[in-house]
């Protein structure tokens, strides 16, 4: 079974187990071939945040707490294609603070803001950055304030290298493309020289979703 971190689509692959983004104006119950197999995670993107952001974040706090919802998010910030910035901060501060109350990771969407990521975020939340794409060195920087990165199909080859030999777990992801996630564990299992199967445990979010679906 190969876990994807992270998707905007229902998997067609039997083998995948994915955590679906949701928005929280979207309605889970429409999924019936997703049933108990995937799982979801629910957030406010920073695309999304305009001038009604709260009453969003009120649903995305409603639908927090289900069994099936594994993961906050995505949910952070983005200076190239987001709205207001003071309002993204609100809003993602706010996500935060509901992930803490219900015990879930937040799977985070961050461009060209890592400053102010590394500012606002503190040990309290689980968090994984998503799509990540920055060299080594940011992404030492990230983990050491404790956060795990995921991976999709574009990556810096270096950076996927540094965390593997951190023995930290990280994640792997299709994102919004329509492929099987077992294609990106190919992609990294070659570039790490190692057995697709050996990273199945390694990459597995119930590590920190701490579930089973
Ligand atoms: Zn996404």
């Amino acid at each position: 079974m190969y876990y994807n971190l992270h998707t905007h689509h229902l998997p067609t692959d039997n083998n995948e187990i994915a955590i679906i983004n949701r928005n929280p104006d979207e309605d889970l119950c429409a999924d019936a071939s997703a049933i108990g197999k995937n799982v979801y995670s629910i957030g406010l993107h920073p695309w999304h945040v305009d001038a009604n952001w709260q009453e969003k974040i009120e649903a995305v706090r409603s639908m927090a707490q289900q069994q099936n919802v594994w993961a906050i998010g995505e949910c952070g910030l983005d200076k190239v294609r987001g709205g207001d910035f003071q309002l993204q901060k609100e809003a993602f501060r706010a996500q935060l603070e509901i992930a803490r109350k219900v015990g879930k990771p937040v799977i985070v969407h961050c461009v060209k803001a890592f400053d102010e990521l590394l500012s606002m975020t503190d040990k309290g939340n689980k968090i994984v950055v998503h799509g990540f794409r920055g060299k080594p060195q940011q992404a030492k920087q990230i983990m050491a304030k404790g956060m795990l990165l995921s991976f999709g199909q574009l990556y810096n080859v270096e950076t996927l290298k540094f965390v593997y030999a951190t023995n930290l777990p990280f994640f792997l992801e299709t994102d919004d493309l329509r492929l099987s996630v077992h294609q990106i564990y190919d992609q990294v299992a070659l570039h790490l020289g190692v057995d697709a199967y050996h990273l199945v445990r390694l990459c597995d979010p119930r590590q920190i979703c701490g579930r089973l679906p």
